[in-house]
């Protein structure tokens, strides 16, 4: 099958829009998207100069979908004087995984010429995930240990390197699962977080500073991309992905409604796009009731000083436990 815009092969189809497309128009449609959604988005605003430039911290894990964000980041923002961005990976000290993904994004920053920052679990708190998921205090799944940790080190590193914006690689696969999984779990809360955190206008809303939250505005300029032209994306482009799973992954929650969706979108092709505005919508409304119920009312953490809603932040009842 030939490319819809030119007379070369495609490499793939898109059952969602119809479309057939070469390599190089594939390429140039996922770099729209981006340069679309960080538009729509407003991630660049106005008051943005020379002089006084925005700064994106983003969150470089080596996985192919950060992998591309910053690559098509850098592609478009590189020579852009209103811009400043610096990478930011977290060791989480996981042994034959996050050492082989941390050199891809050695790698990646030194071919980009881009600054990077490197922050582990192990030197911030003290403790490796490998002992972490052994000791299991609390009895609980592996990522909702790595999960408290790691937006804890994103949210204070990007402030502590003065960000506007914390700039993270969610594709519309991960987006559409979260979807569901606060639909299917009845989370309306849930959903207001997710719209303070990454879906609307920023950090204007009264929940935006709540526990788990970022201080800094999140934004996932991928969230249009669909995981597998993510994946192609890499693999076109060279770039140095590391593709190993974790061994701790435990989401299997997560892994079920990824399921279902790939299933609903084979049956009815831009399901996932279909949720998620949807959704979108939805959120701006749980966003306004929450917000305006005034249910959550925010403190300092009495350990570390980060805003939550109870006397002692979730980070540091985890790390108590694990003492
Ligand atoms: Fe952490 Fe879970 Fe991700 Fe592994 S899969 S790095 S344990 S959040």
């Amino acid at each position: 099958m030939d490319c819809d815009k030119c007379d070369r092969e495609a490499v793939m189809h898109a059952a969602y829009s119809g479309s057939h497309l070469c390599d190089a128009h594939f390429a140039e449609t996922v770099e729209r998207r981006v340069r679309s959604r960080i538009r729509d988005d407003n991630l660049l605003p106005r008051s943005a100069t020379p002089d006084d430039p925005e700064t994106w911290v983003i969150g470089l894990s080596g996985g192919k979908d950060s992998v591309v964000l910053t690559h098509i980041l850098d592609e478009t923002f590189a020579e852009d004087p209103r811009i400043e961005m610096i990478a930011l990976t977290i060791h989480e000290g996981i042994e034959g995984y996050r050492d082989e993904s941390v050199a891809a994004c050695e790698e990646l920053a030194a071919d980009l010429d881009l600054r990077h920052e490197i922050v582990s679990y192990a030197e911030e708190f003290g403790v490796r995930m490998d002992d972490v998921v052994e000791d299991d205090p609390e009895n609980m799944a592996a990522c909702a240990y790595c999960g408290v940790f790691r937006r804890d080190l994103l949210s204070r590193y990007a402030e502590e390197f003065g960000a506007d914006k914390l700039l993270t690689g969610h594709n519309l696969d991960d987006e559409a699962q979260t979807a569901l999984m606060n639909f299917f779990e009845g989370d309306v809360a849930q959903m207001a977080k997710h719209y303070d955190a990454s879906l609307g206008p920023f950090g204007d809303g009264p929940d935006a500073r709540t526990e788990g939250d970022d201080f800094v505005p999140r934004a996932k300029p991928l969230r249009d991309v669909p995981e597998k032209e993510v994946a192609l994306y890499a693999h076109l482009a060279d770039l140095p992905a590391h593709i190993t799973e974790c061994p701790h992954a435990s989401e299997a929650y997560r892994g079920e409604i990824g399921d279902l969706l790939l299933g609903l979108e084979e049956n009815h092709p831009g399901a996932r796009h279909s949720i998620m505005a949807g959704y979108e919508e939805l959120a701006a409304m749980a966003a306004e009731r929450y917000g305006d119920s005034g249910e959550r009312e925010t403190k300092e953490c009495e350990e570390c000083g980060a805003t939550t809603t109870r006397d002692r932040c979730r980070k540091c009842s985890l790390l108590d436990a694990l003492a």
